[in-house]
């Protein structure tokens, strides 16, 4: 007797959080669709500015089942994280559609003994019945800008211009203008150099919390590594070392305007602030073409308010404040997401309300997302094979009893004819 083939599993999202999960369970012979929204895969790197290498290194950025090519060198170009993207896909012989947005996730309503599949509601009127869910929608999904007072007329006003830094892309549209950088994460600290080095007249860097500034790499060691060391250690043992450490390694602003970082560096990590990756900034504080200033509390009257009371007026603004994970649409409605918005749990579990639905990449860890990425592919592939096996154990069960019943009730026994039954002694 044979079982119905189960759903698929549908991974939402094609970067590289949702490939490697779609690698890994194409490795374990998993049935698994990627529903990608826009018109390829990789597509967050395919937007990002045009300067952006990446800050961990090739070897510890490469996900499972591929390396990168050591023609991309140590700090890989953007341009190259989509190519690899694209050989990842095609490598691991992924099947992946295209322009298709999911809008949310149901459980789909069935019969309790059966295990629970999802619906997926998305572009076109699809309706798509999963046996699995892998949500790796991104962590930087929504650009955010604060919601300063102000901030609307300020963008129509004549000469003004703000913008999200998901927007920014060169320096040239900036030559020789006033530029406002704010928030000092790693995006807004390597804006802020690009346009001191691409040609802006002026910039300034708003700066709300003085982030810890560190370098990609000292003599040959990538921090990148000292934060996967970081991971296995308590936390104020790391802060500690950190803080030593900081004397030496980390750079000290605050003659040029910007404070000294306050609190453990991985206290702060921990708590969504990595320390920043020196790619220019330091060197652009310390000539002078970079300006720290306080952080912005608002506009008015085509100028930039301050929150140290003064006022500027920068031809354009970037704002370089942060994404959301905008997924209360998608599955807010499941109870999987705490009070923040953010999946309750991640890598191989579940919430109790939504077996069968997984979240890759919502963190930001120090050891780099890439590479959490590769490592919760494993372990979510290895659970939802694991899961499957189960239920398909179980359904071989449940068919077999089926036909049993049926053949007793016609009285034809479970027993071939003339056969003693078996019985078991001690
Ligand atoms: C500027 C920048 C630099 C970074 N540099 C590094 C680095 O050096 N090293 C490192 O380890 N990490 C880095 N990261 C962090 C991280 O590795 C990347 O953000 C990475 O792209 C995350 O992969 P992801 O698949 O989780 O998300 P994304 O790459 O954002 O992919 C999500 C995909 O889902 C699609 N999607 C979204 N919603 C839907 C929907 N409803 N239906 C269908 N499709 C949908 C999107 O179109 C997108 O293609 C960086 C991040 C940024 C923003």
């Amino acid at each position: 007797m044979t079982t119905p083939l189960p759903h698929p599993v549908y991974v939402i999202g094609g970067g590289p959080g949702g490939l490697a999960v779609a690698a890994a369970l194409t490795r374990r012979g998993v049935r698994t669709v990627v529903l990608e929204r826009a018109d390829a895969v990789g597509a967050s790197w395919r937007r990002h500015y045009d300067r952006l290498r990446l800050h961990t290194t090739r070897r510890l950025s490469a996900l499972p089942g591929l390396k990168m090519p050591r023609s991309f060198g140590r700090w890989v170009a953007r341009a190259d994280v989509v190519r690899y993207l694209e050989r990842y896909a095609e490598v691991h012989d992924l099947e992946i559609v295209t322009g298709v947005e999911v809008d949310r996730v149901e459980r789909t309503p069935q019969d309790a003994e059966e295990p629970p599949t999802w619906t997926l509601y998305a572009t076109g009127g699809r309706r798509l019945v999963a046996s699995a869910v892998v949500v790796a929608t991104g962590f930087n999904h929504t650009p955010r800008i604060p919601e300063w007072p102000g901030a609307e007329a300020y963008a129509r006003t004549a000469g003004r211009e703000l913008l999200h830094a998901a927007a920014y892309r060169t320096p040239k549209p900036y030559a020789a203008r006033d530029v406002l950088v704010v928030g000092v994460g790693n995006t807004g600290a390597e804006i802020a150099a690009d346009l001191a080095e691409g040609g802006a007249a002026r910039v300034r860097l708003a700066v709300r919390t003085a982030p810890y500034i560190v370098r990609r790499s000292t003599l040959g060691w990538p921090s990148q590594r000292s934060g996967i060391l970081a991971r296995r250690l308590p936390v104020a043992l790391v802060d500690a070392g950190a803080r030593l450490a900081g004397r030496f390694l980390a750079a000290d602003l605050s003659r040029y305007g910007m404070a000294r970082p306050t609190g453990g560096l991985y206290a702060r990590a921990r708590a969504g602030a990595i320390p920043v990756q020196d790619v220019g900034l330091v060197a652009a504080v310390r000539a002078g073409r970079v300006e720290p200033v306080g952080a912005v509390t608002g506009f008015e009257d085509g100028e930039v308010l301050l929150a140290d009371g003064s006022r500027i007026a920068p031809d354009a603004v970037i704002a370089a404040t942060g994404y959301r994970r905008a997924l209360e649409a998608l599955v807010g409605h499941l109870g999987v997401l705490d009070e923040r918005g953010r999946p309750a749990v991640r890598g191989a579990r579940c919430a109790g309300e939504a077996p069968g639905i997984y979240f890759q990449g919502f963190t930001n860890p120090l050891s780099g997302m890439l590479r959490e990425l590769g490592l919760d592919a494993e372990r979510i592939a290895r659970r939802i094979a694991r899961t499957r096996e189960r239920e398909k154990r179980h359904a071989r069960k449940k068919a077999g009893a089926k036909e049993a019943g049926v053949k007793e009730a016609r009285g034809e026994g479970t027993r071939e004819r003339g056969q003693a039954p078996k019985t078991a002694r001690a």
